[in-house]
């Protein structure tokens, strides 16, 4: 049985808790306790492998925003646990706050930094658009995420938690499988 470690970094309010819970259960709640850390468990099969899944979802790392970036200590000791404790990363902002992007921006730099000298091969990472249903008052593109996720090299997609699943789970499955990779080298 693999263990698997990810852990969901982004602003407050960007849609973690709900992407996870809409990927654990399929459903969309409306409203998450937001003032607490939560370690999530779920057993699953991907490609005929059982895997324990633990995702860790905090309360908020809301004040990595420029253009003092990583300046408080309170934003690195939450921050830094996940960072080395997770083997992938679902780095979530809402298409609707620019705010919530340059943060996943700082996050994917602050993710790479401190990877840099202890992982050999890529960190898993996805970087996902969240509240796409918003769209009416988007204020980042999709183009924009898109190129964020290239120059980082993570997987990206744009995905709303209250309307859809499948996009959601496709995503999970695919970092997980590329943990899974990245696992295997160790
Ligand atoms: P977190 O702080 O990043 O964990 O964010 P939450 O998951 O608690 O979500 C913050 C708020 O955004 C809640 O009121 C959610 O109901 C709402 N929300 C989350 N995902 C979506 C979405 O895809 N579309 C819309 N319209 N609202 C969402
Ligand atoms: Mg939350």
């Amino acid at each position: 049985m693999n263990d698997i470690k990810l852990a969901l970094l982004g602003s407050e309010g960007a849609g973690k808790s709900a992407v996870l819970v809409r990927f654990l259960t399929k459903r969309f709640i409306g409203e998450y306790a937001s003032n607490t850390n939560s370690l999530y468990h779920k057993r699953l099969s991907i490609d005929g492998r059982q895997l324990n899944l633990e995702v860790f979802d905090p309360c908020s790392q809301d004040l990595c925003v420029p253009p003092t970036p990583w300046q408080s200590e309170e934003s690195r000791c939450i921050l830094e646990e996940p960072l080395d404790w997770a083997d992938g990363f679902v780095v979530v902002y809402t298409i609707s706050d620019r705010t919530s992007f340059l943060n996943a921006k700082n996050i994917l730099a602050q993710i790479k930094e401190s990877r840099r000298e202890t992982c050999k091969g890529e960190v898993p990472i996805c970087l996902v658009g969240n509240k796409q249903d918003l769209c009416h008052s988007r204020q980042v593109s999709e183009e924009e995420g898109r190129s964020l996720a290239q120059e980082n090299k993570c997987l990206f997609q744009e995905v709303s938690a209250a309307e859809n699943y499948l996009e959601i789970s496709n995503l999970f499955t695919k970092l997980i499988r590329h943990v899974m990779e990245q696992l295997k080298h160790r």
